[in-house]
């Protein structure tokens, strides 16, 4: 979806991309001051919604945060 700007449920191409933050409540804590931020895209047509990383580099620090945890 974030790279075919094409919805996987229904095929549209009315994406709409809702961009991460605090201030979006679009993110992941990883610490009391720190935190990754997650975009979001959303279908226009049947309101499908994926959670993409902002920076791919932040995967090394969910690793670190939560890859032992669960
Ligand atoms: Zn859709």
């Amino acid at each position: 979806m974030k790279r075919t700007k094409k919805c996987p449920k229904c095929k549209s191409s009315d994406i709409i991309e809702i961009p991460g933050g605090r201030k979006m409540y679009s993110f992941i804590p990883t610490g009391a001051f720190s935190a990754i931020n997650v975009i979001k895209l959303v279908c226009g047509n049947c309101g499908h919604i994926e959670d993409w990383l902002e920076d791919v580099k932040d995967i090394q620090k969910i690793k670190d945060k939560f890859g032992d945890s669960f």
